[in-house]
């Protein structure tokens, strides 16, 4: 990236549930980091997954972020981008860097078949540094010649994830602690297309109090940004609160209670910690409480 390059971020959910608060932590993050840098924070709708995603989830999500008073500055939706994804997936296939594989479907029909698109894997060792994490490293050997596409107008994630990230000039991703693993196959397929790499920060997993990851199966509604709205926390306390799952002030002094403008000023992506950020309720209670005390006094 060079000096007068502009920061511009992404926050790329995918529309299958309604918006965790892991999920509003990745769009805050990017959301500060992006003001902090006069930057672009853009909105993409992840829908490959055509079972999977649903309109109402995706209004869920856009809704949530406002609610934060996060605005994206674009939004794009990948099911709406098919044609550009092809046009890359073809040009891959051209020149040698994946192929058309005729396989047994799986979890098909005995003897039904289906023709994918395979990446020829260089097995080499990637490494890259992360914002968060330092200095990581993989071996894609075992990773094969891994599946791009469902078929040569299907691109999949990877794929699509890797050209939108190129096409809208994005220069850092923050996300989850999830996505690490899939980031030696998005910088391979980056390295063939002859696309820059961006700057990664993958931040810290939200667990639970039992330090257990937090996820709807276990948890229930606790994992959705809806029901700490729905109970009446303001988006204040939340927004403050969210920033504190994994980042804190550097000062061992410094108030913990932050207005969005505190963080734009105080948060460093650099400074996020690498273990498990444990969602306390104590602290969103005593936050909520401070911030809603503020509304009467200022009402009175
Ligand atoms: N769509 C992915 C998700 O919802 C995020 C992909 C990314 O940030 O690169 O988990």
């Amino acid at each position: 990236m060079n000096a007068n390059q502009k920061t511009v971020v992404r926050f790329a959910p995918s529309p299958t549930g309604p918006l965790h608060i892991g999920g509003a932590r990745t769009a805050l993050f990017n959301y500060i980091f992006a003001k902090q840098r006069g930057g672009k924070f853009i909105l993409r709708i992840e829908d490959t997954d055509k079972e999977r995603s649903e309109k109402k989830y995706e209004e869920d999500i856009l809704s949530g972020i406002k609610w934060l008073g996060i605005i994206p500055d674009e939004i794009y939706r990948q099911s709406e981008r098919t044609e550009i994804y092809k046009r890359h997936l073809d040009a891959l296939i051209k020149n040698g860097a994946a192929y058309v594989s005729r396989e047994a479907k799986r979890d098909g029909a005995e003897g039904e078949m289906v023709e994918v698109v395979r990446f020829k894997n260089p097995n080499k060792r990637v490494a890259f540094s992360d914002m968060v994490r330092g200095e990581v490293s993989f071996d894609t050997t075992e990773l094969k010649d891994f599946v791009i596409a469902k078929s040569v107008t299907e691109p999949l994630f990877h794929l699509a994830v890797v050209v939108d990230d190129f096409e809208m000039g994005i220069t850092h991703i923050i996300r989850g602690e999830d996505h690490i693993s899939n980031t030696p196959r998005q910088i391979l397929i980056q390295e063939v297309l002859g696309f820059s790499r961006p700057i990664y920060a993958h931040i810290p997993l939200i667990l639970a109090k039992d330090r257990s990851k937090l996820s709807k199966r276990k948890h229930g509604e606790a994992v959705s940004l809806a029901h700490y709205r729905a109970l009446g926390y303001t988006p204040e306390a939340i927004i403050n609160f969210l920033a504190l799952l994994g980042w804190h002030p550097s000062a061992s002094d410094a108030s913990e209670v932050l207005s969005f403008a505190d963080l734009v000023a105080q948060f460093q992506l650099e400074r996020v910690q690498k273990g498990g950020a444990v969602l306390d309720a104590n602290k969103l209670n005593w936050l909520n409480k401070h911030y809603t005390k503020k509304k009467d006094m200022i009402g009175e």
